[in-house]
């Protein structure tokens, strides 16, 4: 089966008993046993429930993956695989990280004695040479948030490979539809699937993706020793979403497309952060390793943090909101919204300045988000 087949078929057949063509919410804590001890499969929800296997299965046939995790939320499948690691390991991160990475990262993990690297891994001998002996992980994304570095997966994953290094692929705002780290030799794929693989703003959840059984196996361990599992209901809205993913992925591009162009135009804009473009540092990796560049613009404004702020709230169309991936376009000001958490010095080294701006660009027509572009930048 191809893409696009698969995100509607697989894991979701039509339901056996009745024929319902849309997968059952299965919205039971528990199951009737045969014998004590002897079930049909199912024991208890948060061990296994066959909506969230569906998406499970839907999930991991999309990145071409043989085992699929769902998770509670993104966050939830991030600890998960940090369950994976005795104390005192050493993970290369990248340092243009999601702010709650970060966060579980340094604010939780390192009461455990985990030690972390935050490297740029648009050079990948950074990766090399931040390696110890205790480095268990390296943990990257690309498209990185959000400054849409791009990194070579397929570089890092070999570094990875040779030195038994786990390498987890963050591919939250690349998609399946856009990019399949695990063909790129990553070990696992996570996703927050809040954003894009639900694509409608209304659930919270996560998962994982690996061709490991031996991964899957430990995963699927603490994923039912922790508990972060999703409601049946929110699996059915994400194996939802996931039925148009490639035709929303498609109007995201192309929308995104067309604002990259016209900012990079607009006298007040001073930056703009797009794989597509060609000046972009990572556009020919882009390039290969994506089949198009993403719904995800960020820009600077040629103004200080208040005109920013009054830039963000001049918007009448774009919503100022945390999150992306959603059909309406959400904006936001990393500064003092998504990466608040992380120190202001930090901060400014990673590029995220006052009059950063992070563009989710929905599937609306885009001539009405120019149009509010335009006329948000004529107030500053
Ligand atoms: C949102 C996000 C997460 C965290 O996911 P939640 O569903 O919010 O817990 C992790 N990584 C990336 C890239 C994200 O955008």
């Amino acid at each position: 089966m191809r893409f696009d087949t698969k995100s509607i078929h697989q894991g979701q057949p039509n339901d056996p008993l009745t024929g319902a063509v849309s997968f059952p919410i299965y919205q039971t804590s528990t199951y009737q046993q045969i014998e004590p001890g002897i079930t049909k499969g199912y024991s208890y929800s948060r061990t296994e429930n066959p909506t969230r296997i569906a998406l499970e299965k839907a999930i991991a046939s999309l990145e071409n993956g043989k085992y699929g995790l769902a998770f509670s939320s993104g966050l939830g499948a991030v600890n998960t695989v940090l369950n994976l690691l005795e104390k005192n390991s050493h993970i290369i991160a990248i340092d243009d990280l999601y702010g709650g990475t970060y966060r579980i990262f340094t604010k939780l993990y390192k009461k455990f004695g985990f030690d972390f690297t935050f490297v740029d891994m648009r050079n990948v001998e950074n990766v090399r040479n931040a390696i110890k002996k205790n480095t268990k992980i390296i943990w990257l994304k690309s498209p990185t948030n959000p400054l849409l570095k791009i990194v070579d997966i397929k570089a890092c994953a070999q570094i990875g490979k040779e030195n038994g290094i786990i390498v987890v692929v963050d591919n939250t705002f690349a998609t399946p539809y856009l990019q399949k780290p695990l063909e790129l030799g990553a070990d696992i794929v996570l996703h927050s699937t809040t954003k894009y693989l639900n694509g409608h703003a209304d659930v919270i959840g996560g998962a994982l993706v690996t061709n490991s059984e031996k991964l899957y196996e430990e995963l699927k361990f603490y994923q039912n020793a922790v508990g972060a599992v999703p409601a049946p209901l929110d699996c059915f809205l994400v194996l939802r979403g996931l039925k148009t993913l490639s035709l929303r992925m498609e109007k995201h591009c192309d929308n995104a497309e067309k604002i990259a162009e016209f900012l990079l135009n607009h006298p007040k804009i001073k930056k703009v952060y797009y794989p597509g473009l060609s000046t972009h540092k990572g556009f020919h990796i882009a390039k290969r390793q994506m089949k198009r560049f993403g719904g995800m613009v960020s820009f600077e404004v040629d103004a200080d943090f208040e005109n920013t702020r009054k830039f963000l709230c001049s918007l009448k169309l774009i919503t100022l909101a945390e999150s992306l991936g959603a059909v309406k376009s959400l904006i936001c000001h990393p500064a003092s919204m998504t990466h608040a958490s992380v120190e202001p010095k930090v901060r400014i080294e990673r590029g995220i300045t006052d009059n950063l701006v992070r563009l989710s660009v929905g599937i609306e027509d885009v001539m009405d988000l120019l149009d509010d572009l335009f006329s948000a930048l004529k107030k500053i």
